[in-house]
């Protein structure tokens, strides 16, 4: 029999759900509480929408700093190939830069929205906007419908696409937090993702402003290790930003809840400590004529001299040769693990993603069903999944969409049988040509509505 699906939230997760859920032959209703579907999708820049990756799963997996292997699977099925099949189905061109970056070729995020419009119109999904979903009903143990309006409205499967707690203007209210939870669900506190860290260190009078392409970054908690990367870093007014930083920086609000959190910076990755050391004291047995700053700037950008005699009190102009081993040992520090003090990573009214989310041991990875009520299903920022800059959170929402939409919408129980639910999906994923992007279903028609001017 055919399923109705109730799928709670409009933004990039849900409409992939729509999308597969419909495909699958499901009848769908798509609640969104704003006017427009989308609307944080709209809202991401044009010229820096990067809506997916060209790497592999392995590449994609090194980019969640939460949640990877939870969604090992929804990669698998619905990688970057798929994704770039997908969106050209939608009517999306793409283009990509040398970073492997996906993003739309023209028309920014606007158009993927718009694209999205078009088809799940053409596909007969219900929209119902301006509708925000109060309640999951469920008989305990199963979903039984959703309650909009203050009016009961029954479905056999609910897909709870709600996004996270960022950019609350944008509509991120934790809904969906509050519905896992009400239904059992344990929530890992939701914090600030994807945002500038605030520092201690008065840094932006010498270095705001200035961004460094290479630099390995530590983070340390009650000054133990806990982890570095290395990519870019970016000095701002108050602290510092950049493709590594805002990567880590869901991790630093977790750390930085109840302890002390350090930035090490290892401007000179390219040398090791120990050959710098032999190299630093070789220098000043036989550099005479040079200076601390001429010798330093071998190995990293002068830019950063000022830092020295502010934070390290030596002086550059000081002859290399005669520096004392104290102020070698200061520049060392400098050169390879620069500290820096937490103080917070940016709130959510700037933050452009969530870390935490719905636990996600206690959903399946291969149907994004809850493993404790049946019929409902998870899919986007709402997870405990975490990605770094360069497509990976919006491919997520994708992704998980994809397995969510897809499972919601069969026909048969995405509890009976696993591996049944595994080969339905690599079934009919989008690369494989069992799946036509063209040719989905047409059910629902009938009930589909212009999406500019239905309410539920
Ligand atoms: C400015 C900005 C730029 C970004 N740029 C990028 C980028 O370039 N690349 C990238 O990968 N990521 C980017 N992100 C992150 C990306 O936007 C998110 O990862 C993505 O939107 C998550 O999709 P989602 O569908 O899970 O959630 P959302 O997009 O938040 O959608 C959830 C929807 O659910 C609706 N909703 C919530 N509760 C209810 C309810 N009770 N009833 C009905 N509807 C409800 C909300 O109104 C919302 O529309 C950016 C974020 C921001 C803020």
């Amino acid at each position: 029999m055919t399923k109705t699906v109730a799928i709670i939230g409009a933004g990039p997760a849900g409409m992939a759900a729509a999308y597969f859920a419909a495909d699958a032959g499901a009848q769908v209703f798509l609640y969104e509480k704003n006017p427009v579907i989308g609307k944080k999708l709209i809202f991401v820049p044009w010229d820096g929408c990067e809506l997916t990756h060209s790497g592999d799963t392995d590449d994609f997996m090194e980019n969640y700093a939460r949640g990877a292997e939870f969604i090992r699977f929804s990669l698998e099925k619905f990688g970057s190939k798929q994704a770039i099949k997908f969106f050209k189905g939608l009517g999306v061109e793409l283009s990509t830069n040398e970073d492997g970056i996906i993003s739309p070729a023209s028309g920014g995020s606007p158009s993927v929205q718009k694209a999205f419009e078009t088809k799940l119109t053409d596909m007969g999904v219900t929209f119902c906007i301006s509708s925000k979903v109060q309640e999951i009903l469920t008989d305990g143990k199963k979903v039984t419908g959703v309650e909009v309006h203050n009016l009961a409205k029954p479905f056999d499967r609910v897909i709870i696409a709600t996004g996270g707690a960022a950019r609350p203007k944008l509509g991120a209210s934790g809904d969906g937090y509050r519905f896992a939870q009400t239904l059992g669900h344990n929530v890992i506190d939701p914090l600030p993702a994807m945002s500038e860290v605030e520092t201690v260190e008065k840094l932006g009078k010498f270095l705001g402003g200035m961004s460094f392409p290479k630099v390995t970054i530590s983070i340390y908690q009650n000054h133990t290790k806990i982890l570095d990367r290395t990519g870019p870093i970016a000095f701002t007014e108050h602290g510092v930003t950049g493709n590594t930083i805002l990567f880590l920086s869901g991790i630093i609000s977790r750390l930085n809840d109840k302890n002390k959190v350090e930035i090490g910076i290892d401007i000179a990755p390219q040398i090791t400590r120990d050959l710098l050391e032999k190299e630093l004291i070789a220098k000043s047995a036989n550099s005479n004529h040079y200076s601390v700053g001429e010798i330093i700037t071998n190995y990293i950008d002068k830019r950063m001299l000022p830092v020295l005699s502010r934070f390290f009190r030596i002086q550059d102009s000081k002859p290399m040769s005669h520096i004392t081993n104290l102020e070698r040992k200061g520049l060392l520090l400098f050169l390879k693990d620069f500290r820096i003090t937490v103080k917070k990573v940016k709130p959510f009214h700037v933050a452009l993603y969530t870390s935490g989310g719905v636990d996600t041991s206690e959903v399946n990875p291969k149907t994004m069903e809850s493993n404790r009520i049946k019929g409902l299903y998870f899919c986007g920022e709402v997870l405990d999944v975490d990605g770094g800059p360069g497509g990976y959170n919006l491919h997520s929402a994708f992704a998980t969409g994809f397995i969510a939409g897809k499972s919601a919408g069969r026909r048969t129980s995405s509890r009976k049988n696993s591996a049944e639910n595994e080969n339905i999906l690599v079934d009919t994923a989008p690369e494989s040509d069992a799946i036509e992007i063209e040719n989905h279903n047409t059910l629902g028609k009938e009930t589909a509505a212009n999406p500019s001017n239905t309410t539920d």
